[in-house]
């Protein structure tokens, strides 16, 4: 068995990429997406990806809280790049009305600057959305068709969830799938086609029972599959391999082994 960890952040961990990566080897967590949110750590995540090909890809992309750092510039530095071979899609972005870090036009501006890169350049995009699922699915329609990335730490509702699957965005789920409040994560996870859905971590965020309240690190996505595997009825084999074929489907630019 093998695991994927579509969506952590090895640049803010704890320990060090090396550690992560030997942590997670030990659970056979072998390939993780390493995502980028704002001017200052793209770069970082580009480095990183380059280093550790083809057990970590990247994506470049600026985070709906950093959304008034969105500019030109940045978008030239995204769009250069972005043909590397380990940048495997664009993001994150999308809308976070939670915690309006940045003002919702500035959000919406870069949100769909950045989709209309990946549009462009045929990439997937990894969204996050949070408190905006209006505006949300309204950006979406607008990008639809073909397989267009996922809504990554889906916590929305089936409806979104609904939207975005129809739209082309496949699902992500992460630790917040565990937790005891979650039931209503839950009922969707049993409703997403096992074709359609992916695990991540979020790490450092997010870490999943029994390891909440501490830091998050890409092995522990084993955690969010077995909980994963038990909502959709099938053995871990199973999943692992199911999980693997829809990575591949969505980024083709990660070299599996
Ligand atoms: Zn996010
Ligand atoms: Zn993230």
């Amino acid at each position: 068995m093998q695991w994927i960890d579509v969506h952590t952040h090895i640049n803010m961990l704890e320990m060090t990429p090396e550690q992560a990566l030997a942590s997670a080897a030990e659970q056979q967590v072998n390939h993780m997406i390493t995502i980028g949110t704002c001017p200052d750590d793209l770069p970082v995540v580009l480095a990183l990806a380059q280093k550790f090909y083809p057990q970590v890809g990247c994506t470049l992309g600026i985070h709906p809280h950093e959304a008034e750092l969105y500019s030109a510039e940045i978008e030239k530095f995204i769009r250069a790049h972005a043909t590397a071979k380990e940048v495997v899609a664009i993001g994150e972005t999308g809308l976070d009305y939670y915690y309006n870090n940045a003002p919702k036009e500035q959000q919406i501006h870069a949100f769909r600057a950045q989709l209309q890169i990946a549009q462009d350049l045929g990439l997937p995009v990894e969204i996050h959305t949070r408190d905006a699922e209006p505006d949300t699915m309204t950006i979406l329609r607008d990008f639809q068709g073909g397989k267009r990335g996922l809504l990554h730490c889906f916590t929305g509702t089936w409806e979104m969830a609904k939207v975005g699957l129809d739209c082309g965005y496949d699902i992500s789920i992460s630790g917040v799938v565990t937790f005891k409040n979650a039931q209503a994560l839950r009922d969707v996870v049993k409703q997403v086609p096992l074709d359609r859905l992916h695990i991540e971590t979020d790490a450092p965020f997010l870490a999943p029972i029994p390891h909440r309240g501490k830091k998050n690190q890409p092995a522990f996505v084993t955690h969010t599959a077995a909980l994963v595997a038990d909502l959709k009825g099938v053995t871990l084999e199973t999943l692992s391999a199911q999980l693997r074929k829809n990575a591949q489907a969505l980024f083709p630019k990660m070299a599996f082994q």
